[in-house]
């Protein structure tokens, strides 16, 4: 299993566990969206791009971003197991 997706199964099951769903996101016609929606009890939702430690969303990825940002989802890129806590209680605070 390589690094991203290792990251992203703490995700899953972190998110699991908080009662909320970290749902996959593909979207067919429209590359470089997130790879999770992550939704949380309490109508919290917020999207995540996952990365291997130290990479960097593409730019179409970027863009991807921006859009959601736009329109008032918070989106996150997570890059380290370490960071998911944090993250996750962020998404919970909104
Ligand atoms: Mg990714």
């Amino acid at each position: 299993m390589d690094e991203e997706s290792r990251i992203e199964r703490h995700l899953r099951v972190s998110v699991k566990k908080m009662g909320g769903m970290a749902v996959k996101f593909t979207s067919p016609g429209l590359d470089g969206v997130p790879d999770r929606i992550v939704l949380l009890p309490g109508r919290k939702i917020a999207f995540v791009e996952l990365k291997a430690p130290g990479k960097k969303p593409r730019p179409l990825q970027e863009k991807r971003m921006r859009q959601l940002k736009s329109l008032g989802f918070p989106v996150y890129v997570i890059d380290g197991v370490e960071q998911i806590g944090g993250v996750l209680d962020e998404i919970c605070a909104t």
